[in-house]
């Protein structure tokens, strides 16, 4: 028989419903199994990555393929006061709990059942706290997620029991000093002294606690939260991901098929927004999760050929007046931050510092392009910059959407020429989406309903002005309804975080 699908161990018995997988336990096969459907993944040692997530048959896109459900969770890092029960931020402290006199939005989530756990335990604090400022992150709020998971060990064994593979990450983290100090003292000393856990909780475990949100939390109720999910944890990241999570407010998550996922395969989620260049995804990685990416995505200079990090090369060939207009892409998978970005066409290198420098400054210009409601002034930058990056340098294709979103806003007020200018934006957006984002996701839902949308409006007016024909317009119309469903599935995908 098989080793059970979650844990590896010798496998006892086959799930008699699906037989796709074996299970070591009865609780094991709940996990497989919560209710009347089977969930379509097993867990797979990988030498270099690790623990990682399989499909163990075909999955179709949109198929659910998990849920998860957490009793670990609390405010996120570095938050401002919080309410303990709903997350929402505090804007008063009208509504103190009587018993520990932390803040919370009303007298009913000060009595809520989620606080009752560490009410007590934050009672025997006698530090005055001070929660007058509304605005700052107060760091005392990052005891409480730590606090709640360790008092599971007590409440919950077998749910605490599942957090035992997930790695925390503290011999890196304890590289930062500082952020390592902040949570000596906020979480370990105030909960070991001042909250007089020193018998119950030794530093390690806290420690452990710590770093286990820091590595695998997800943010919960609209932001303000974070959670850990003992099986999702699993999951690993890929910058071209077949699957979508959503977590729900009643800390319940969904995991969904974006693509059709091949038996065999393995099912990834982003843990950053897809669309940035190779270089700062392979950045926020390296701090946050302290990992090389090596996806097929971060191995191909030209992004799954959309050259969303690729510049316009300036050198001057022949002379000033004639820049050498090659595409210059970076070698990033094979030199790491010592890579330069190469002209295709001269010689011409520009190292990664210069690059990084550049798309800066640039981002900063366009940052305050973004404040101008006129389109023209928009696209005047956006001329200027397409001269300097790739037109679908990720930077220019966020400012087309943003250019699109404005458009779209007022439609109705769209001249035909206007209209076939916001369509041209939509479709190259959407072009970049489909390659490095692909399948049934918000993102390109949304973009899918804007060129619907201004696809419509500009036959209608074609129609009108008599420039097409009915039959043509008929098609157009009909094409329109496509995309608007195609939308209308992306956007299907469980209500996002
Ligand atoms: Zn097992
Ligand atoms: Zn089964
Ligand atoms: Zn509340
Ligand atoms: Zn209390
Ligand atoms: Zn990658
Ligand atoms: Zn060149």
């Amino acid at each position: 028989m098989e080793p059970c699908f979650l844990c590896g161990k010798p496998g006892q018995s086959e799930c008699p419903d699906c037989r796709l997988v074996a299970v070591c336990s009865k609780e094991h096969k709940t996990l497989h199994r919560p209710e009347k459907l089977c969930f379509p993944f097993k867990i797979e040692q990988d030498p270099v990555k690790g623990r990682l997530m399989v499909a163990n048959r075909d999955i179709q896109p949109l198929e659910l393929i998990l849920y998860d459900r957490t009793m670990a969770f609390g405010p996120k890092m570095g938050s401002a006061p919080v309410c303990l029960h709903c997350m929402k931020p505090i804007q008063n402290v009208d509504h103190l709990c009587s018993t520990c006199a932390w803040p919370f939005c009303s007298d009913k989530c000060s009595q809520s059942q989620t606080h009752r756990m560490e009410c007590s335990i934050l009672a025997r604090n006698k530090m005055k706290l001070d929660f007058s400022d509304f605005e700052n992150p107060h760091d005392h709020y990052r005891c409480i997620a730590p606090l709640r998971f360790l008092l599971l060990r007590e409440s919950e064994p077998n749910f605490y029991q599942r957090f035992q593979y997930l790695m925390d990450h503290n011999k890196e983290r304890r590289l930062d000093l500082d952020t390592w100090q902040t949570y000596q003292t906020y979480v370990n000393k105030f909960l070991r002294e001042n909250c007089q856990l020193k018998d119950t909780f030794s530093n390690e475990e806290i420690d452990r606690a710590c770093g286990l949100f820091w590595t695998n939390a997800f943010s919960c109720n609209s932001g303000g939260g974070q959670a850990i999910f003992p099986t999702f944890s699993f999951m690993s990241h890929s910058c071209t991901s077949n699957a979508n999570h959503v977590v729900f407010p009643n800390r319940h998550l969904a995991l969904q098929a974006k693509v059709l996922i091949k038996k065999g395969d393995e099912i990834t989620i982003s843990y950053i927004s897809p669309l940035q260049s190779t270089m700062r995804r392979q950045a926020k990685l390296r701090d946050k999760w302290f990992f090389e990416c090596s996806c097929s995505r971060c191995q191909d200079p030209s992004e799954n050929g959309t050259n969303l990090s690729s510049l316009k090369c300036k050198a001057s060939v022949l002379n000033e007046d004639q820049p050498c207009q090659g595409i210059l892409t970076s070698n990033l998978a094979s030199k790491g931050s010592e890579c330069a970005w190469t002209c295709s066409k001269c010689s011409n290198q520009v190292p990664a510092k210069i690059v990084l420098e550049l798309e800066n400054s640039i981002a900063k210009e366009l940052k305050e392009a973004e404040s101008h409601k006129d389109i023209a002034v928009i696209e005047e930058i956006l001329q200027k910059f397409e001269t300097v990056l790739h037109p679908n340098h990720f930077l220019l294709i966020l400012l087309k959407r943003h250019i699109i979103a404005l458009g779209c806003d007022k439609i109705s007020e769209l001249e035909l020429e206007q209209l076939e200018k916001i369509q041209t934006f939509c479709e190259e957006v959407l072009n970049v989406i489909n390659r490095i984002d692909p399948g049934y996701n918000r993102d390109r839902g949304l973009i899918l309903g804007h060129l619907a949308n201004v696809k419509k409006f500009r036959c209608r007016k074609m129609f009108h002005k008599e420039l097409i024909p009915q039959p043509v317009f008929q098609r157009q119309v009909e094409e329109c309804m496509i995309l608007f469903g195609e939308s209308q599935k992306c956007m299907s995908m469980l209500v996002k975080k």
